[in-house]
Parts: C-alpha cells; sequence; structure tokens
C-alpha cells in the first residue's frame, strides 16, 4: 500500500505565488478528484508533483510512503511509483511506443519480456487500434487517440499514484467511458490497487472513475473536500459559491501559460 502527502506545498511560477498551501493526502486505491476554475493551480500541482522545471517550491512537503519527493530528479519520481497522464500529452518523432514501454519497466524492475502482446492486451482494452502501437509517440494521433495512448502506458506500467491531468479534455464519450473505466478498474486492482489524483472541469469523468473524494481547489488553495455529492452540486452551481466574488477567478491567456507549454 502507498501513500502519496502533499502538505503546505506553496509554489510560485515565473516569481508568482500560484500554489498556496495544498494538502492532500491519496493512498491506495482511493479516487481522488480535484475541481476548479481556470488558472486556480491544478497543472501547476501536477506538475511541482512531478518535478516539472520552471516551478519553485517554497514551503511544505511532498512525500510517497514518507521518501521524500521533492528532493528527487523527475525520472526518479517516475521509478518510485509516481505517474502523470498529461493534459496535452506530448509528441515524440522517431521513437516507438513500445521502445519507451520496454526502458521504462526495465527502469522499474518490472519484465520487459513480450511487450508487445502486453501492449495488444491493454489497447484492446480501451479501444485502442492496433496499427497505432506501431507509430511513433503520439505522432499524428488525435486528441483522443493520444488520451487512450496515456491510459495504455499508465496500464503498462502500474504505478502506485497516478496523477490525471483533466484526462477528459480531447476526448469523446465513447473514448472517455474507456480510458475513465480502465482507470476505475487499475484503482479496485485487488493485489496493487491505483490510487488516483483526478483533475477535471467535469463531473462527467466521474461518472465510471468514481471518486472516494472531491476537492475544489481555487487560487492555489482547496477551499472545500466532501464526496462525489460535491462534483454534483458544482455541476449545477458552478463554482461562484467558492470563489470570493472580489477577484475573479482567471481565465484566458492567463490561464493558458502551462497548458501552451505542454503543447509544444
Ligand atoms: P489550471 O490548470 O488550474 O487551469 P495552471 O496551473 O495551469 O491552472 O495555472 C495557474 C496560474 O499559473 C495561471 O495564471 C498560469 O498562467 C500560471 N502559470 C502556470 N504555469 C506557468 C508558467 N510555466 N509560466 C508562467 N505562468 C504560469
Ligand atoms: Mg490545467
Amino acid at each position: 500500500m502507498s501513500e502519496l502527502v502533499i502538505s503546505g506545498l506553496h509554489a510560485t511560477v515565473a516569481g508568482r505565488e500560484i500554489l498556496r498551501g495544498v494538502d492532500l493526502t491519496i493512498r491506495s486505491g482511493e479516487v481522488h478528484a480535484v475541481m476548479g476554475p481556470n488558472g486556480a493551480g491544478k497543472s501547476t500541482l501536477s506538475a511541482v508533483v512531478m518535478g516539472r522545471s520552471g516551478y519553485e517550491v517554497t514551503a511544505g512537503s511532498v512525500t510517497l510512503d514518507g521518501e521524500d519527493v521533492l528532493a528527487m530528479p523527475t525520472w526518479q519520481r517516475a521509478v518510485a511509483g509516481l505517474h502523470l497522464v498529461m493534459q496535452y500529452p506530448t509528441e515524440v518523432p522517431g521513437v516507438a511506443l513500445r521502445d519507451v514501454m520496454v526502458e521504462a519497466l526495465a527502469a522499474r524492475g518490472h519484465a520487459s519480456d513480450n511487450v508487445r502482446g502486453q501492449l495488444v492486451a491493454e489497447a484492446a482494452k480501451i479501444g485502442f487500434e492496433e496499427r497505432f502501437l506501431d507509430r511513433p509517440l503520439n505522432v499524428d494521433l488525435s486528441g483522443g487517440e493520444k488520451k487512450r495512448n496515456e491510459t495504455l502506458q499508465l496500464a503498462m506500467l502500474r504505478p502506485r499514484i497516478a496523477i490525471l491531468d483533466e484526462l477528459d479534455s480531447g476526448l469523446d464519450i465513447d473514448a472517455l467511458r474507456d480510458c475513465s473505466r480502465r482507470v476505475e478498474e487499475l484503482s479496485n486492482d485487488p493485489d496493487e490497487p491505483l490510487g488516483v489524483l483526478a483533475i477535471t472541469h467535469y463531473n462527467r469523468l466521474l461518472t465510471e472513475l468514481k471518486p472516494d473524494k472531491v476537492h475544489i481547489l481555487v487560487k492555489g488553495r482547496i477551499v472545500a473536500s466532501g464526496g462525489p455529492e460535491l462534483a454534483t452540486t458544482l455541476e449545477t452551481d458552478g463554482y461562484a459559491a467558492f470563489t470570493d466574488g472580489d477577484e475573479p477567478a482567471e481565465s484566458g491567456a492567463g490561464a493558458s501559460g502551462l497548458d501552451d507549454l505542454f503543447r509544444m
């Protein structure tokens, strides 16, 4: 069993404080949803936990099973069992998915024989077309196919804790169902249940991927936590009740800074 503990986390980007004291604990088998308006700091939270460059942690801690995650380089965080499904998966020309999986499994000390067979079996579970397995990573895939590909990698690598940054963006209804159902299955695995931090704008991701807890992140702080009913309330009432009104939540150019980086 694993436990990711985020405690009093403050982080700045380009000299601006974006995370202002985030506390979250995610254990194996638990699904936590983090919802919040554009620019609240959701992607920043995922970037800081995975160690993306350009973000400075100014206070607080992140530990995985007691180990100091913030002291590790990104690759070591991944080997330790943290996994990020990116909002905008990166295209990597010239590098085949199979080769990435062979290297990643070997780095984790997992068996890397018959990777092709495992990929075919996993692809079938989420409706990812087999012919895409031989493409360079994500190259020329549609938005939905990229997210299926991300879900496939998650299922292959079996991390302990997965952060999904808007797995639902760019997905059609069928792909959304296939991907969220697969993640839900992984979280219910009797041997090694996956812990999930699912960042999303929409309740629809959460119809298949059933959250134990829902947290609302506004301006770098978790302002409310509750059960799945909180997501339903948001769907009907929006974030108005959770923002203080005098300072509107950011949107547009401001909110897209990180998203643009992920698109590169
Ligand atoms: P969310 O994912 O909740 O929409 P983000 O974490 O992407 O929000 O962004 C929070 C704020 O931090 C935004 O104002 C955004 O412009 C800013 N920000 C995030 N990453 C960067 C960056 N690399 N450079 C400059 N500003 C950034
Ligand atoms: Mg985001």
